[in-house]
């Protein structure tokens, strides 16, 4: 039998109040409900005389000095054990609240405005928030929360109300349901000491703070409740199930039993799966797969050891270039990659040169001006593009990479390949950095694998092509959907279109691993595809042996993995390129899942 949570029946069950909001951390929780209110700062213009602005902006920095010192308290206050995303939050907002752009800014502003300093902080968040918005990626788009969690509590101590959760904290949150508009870490730091059951936000998506917090801490939460402080009351009991973003409030005991024998299915299905930890990935009829890890901070690099996975399958670099006036040089990208190897002990890291949008760029780069980037960035300069139109840039990337790959086993992803001339330039670029390396007499492996992600149809259709100039490929569904589909990952007006079972997905997929075995190179996918495990039997049954993806997915995934008989879902799943539709492929899907 799998590991398999026992579908829920709740066909009798009906409950006072039930609020829907989208599950980002699963688990069932039973608690009280405590409502975080926090009053809506009125922040208003008012004109400073000029002999008052010295101290005006004097009043700006004693505020800034103030954040700075209760953030640092609660950065000191966090447990050994915390999840070092959650530190790395932390320190995030420390930097920016001594970043040019929160801690000076403003001050010029109050000078050349004359006004008030809420107002001139006011006006620098939005001018932030406005490069955010425009981001390409989901992830990355949501960094404005940081901005929005950094500006709000300067605010805060500017307007004298401040709420100082940190200093409330009196152990009554112990077994209690958090219902917020939104959390800042440093909300989610301080309560996550008091034994909160569950995270509830009115605001939020799937990449939200709260999100990703709540995940590392393995507590349940279901964010974008629209108006659960409106609906909900201080002390109620409330059940939350953050696998399906149910929020049940006055449950009666029929429906409190139901929901506790899910708690303790629960509990067993995460003990059954800890079990798994070392044990490998191979199916009932001996194929062994790969589970590698997705990562993008160096930090994440400890889930990923939580779980055994045998590698780190896609690095996403963006990080490093991103909130920084000046791009990092190949000395401090060198030493970051290094690490990361070092922390690897041998198993493999999948380096992706930069994925950054023309929209993702430095702040004073002309190149974010021109109309097609602003009107289509998913279209747009992005990704290998932006990296052959500024080739200082990537060369100095691919020293850094090249040099890692002498420290262990390396190797080069090159994303949102399209044409096989992306694949020549990149390969002169790489021999251009090798013969620099050489002559610099800075060692590096002559023998790096290079692969590409296919992500945009003309890669996956011409896939053997590019089979033969590649050691590798990773399929990146993420884009491969949006661009297949026409639809925006980040759109919700056209989301009922982003459909990862679309038969028309599902046969670029098919192709490519079909073009890269018949190659004799590996074929990985690295999408959040590969980390749903609804998908995994499909996705064996379509020959996919390698998969990467968030750490936290990994253990579900390999449980599905050593209950299958891959040979008989390869059978079995050759219809679905026959289908005409997704709706038809998940009826198939949820028979594959039954049958198993
Ligand atoms: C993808 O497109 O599937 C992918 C892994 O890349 P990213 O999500 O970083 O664009
Ligand atoms: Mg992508």
């Amino acid at each position: 039998m799998p590991i398999g949570l026992a579908k829920a029946s709740n066909d009798d069950l009906m409950a006072s109040l039930s609020l829907k909001g989208i599950g980002v951390s699963r688990g069932i929780a039973i608690g009280q409900a405590y409502l975080l209110q926090r009053d809506q700062l009125k922040v208003r213009e008012y004109l400073i005389p000029p002999s008052l602005l010295e101290a005006e902006q004097q009043r700006f920095k004693q505020a800034l000095s103030h954040a700075k010192q209760q953030l640092s308290e609660v950065r000191q206050r966090i447990p050994v054990a915390t999840p070092v995303d959650i530190v790395s939050f932390i320190d995030t907002h420390l930097l920016m609240l001594n970043d040019k752009a929160l801690a000076e800014a403003p001050l010029q502003v109050i000078a050349e405005r004359r006004c008030n300093a809420e107002w001139a902080l006011k006006l620098q968040r939005d001018a932030l928030v406005a490069v955010f918005e425009e981001m390409d990626d989901a992830y990355l788009r949501t960094r404005k929360d940081d901005v929005d969690h950094v500006v709000n509590r300067i605010q805060r101590i500017l307007l004298n109300c401040e709420d100082n959760i940190e200093a409330a904290m009196d152990g009554r949150l112990k077994g209690c349901v958090v219902i917020a508009n939104d959390l800042s870490p440093a909300d989610t730091v301080t309560m996550q000491n008091e034994g909160v059951v569950a995270f509830i936000t009115e605001y939020g998506g799937p990449n939200s703070h709260t999100t990703i917090l709540a995940r590392s801490l393995g507590i349940p939460a279901v964010v974008g409740v629209k108006n659960a402080l409106r609906y909900l009351q201080q002390d109620e009991p409330l059940v939350v199930d953050g696998y399906v973003g149910d929020l049940l409030a006055g449950a009666d005991e029929k429906e409190l039993a139901h929901y506790r024998r899910r708690q303790r299915q629960v509990k067993r299905h995460r003990a059954e799966l800890n079990k798994l930890k070392q044990l490998p990935a191979v199916s009932r009829d001996g194929l062994a797969i790969s589970l590698q890890a997705n990562v993008e901070l160096p930090e994440d690099m400890a889930v990923m050891n939580k779980v055994a996975a045998k590698g780190v399958g896609l690095y996403r670099t963006e990080c490093l270039f991103l909130n920084r006036a000046e791009l990092p040089g190949e000395d401090e990208q060198f030493d970051i990659y290094r690490k990361i190897v070092k922390k690897l002990h041998g198993r493999p890291l999948t380096i992706r040169s930069l994925d950054l949008g023309a929209d993702k760029m430095l702040a004073n780069d002309r190149r974010q001006q021109t109309h097609e980037v602003m009107t289509n960035p998913a279209l747009g300069l992005r990704a290998i593009r932006l990296s052959l139109r500024d080739p200082a840039m990537y060369l100095n990337q691919l020293r850094a990479i090249l040099r890692a790959s002498a420290e262990g086993p390396v190797s080069l992803m090159i994303p949102m390949i399209s044409s096989v001339q992306e694949l020549q330039q990149s390969f002169a670029l790489i021999s251009q950095a090798k013969a620099e390396l050489q002559q610099q007499g800075k060692p590096f492996d002559d023998a790096m694998s290079v692969g590409g992600m296919i992500e945009v149809p003309a890669a996956a259709i011409l896939a053997d092509v590019f089979a033969k100039h590649l050691d590798f490929f990773s399929i990146g569904t993420n884009d491969l959907v949006q661009y297949t589909m026409a639809a925006d990952r980040l759109d919700n007006e056209v989301n009922y279109l982003y459909q990862p079972t679309h038969p028309a997905v599902l046969r670029l997929i098919d192709m490519t691993i079909k073009a890269g075995h018949k190659a004799g190179i590996a074929v990985a996918m690295c999408g959040e595809m590969a980390a749903e495990p609804r998908y995994t039997r499909l996705l064996l049954g379509l020959g996919l042996t390698e998969f990467s993806m968030q750490p936290a997915m990994l253990p579900e995934v390999k449980s599905i993995i050593q209950d299958c008989d891959v040979a008989r879902l390869i059978k079995k799943v050759r219809r679905v390129l026959r289908m005409s539709s997704a709706a038809e492929v998940e009826a198939f899907v949820d028979t594959l899942n039954r049958q198993g």
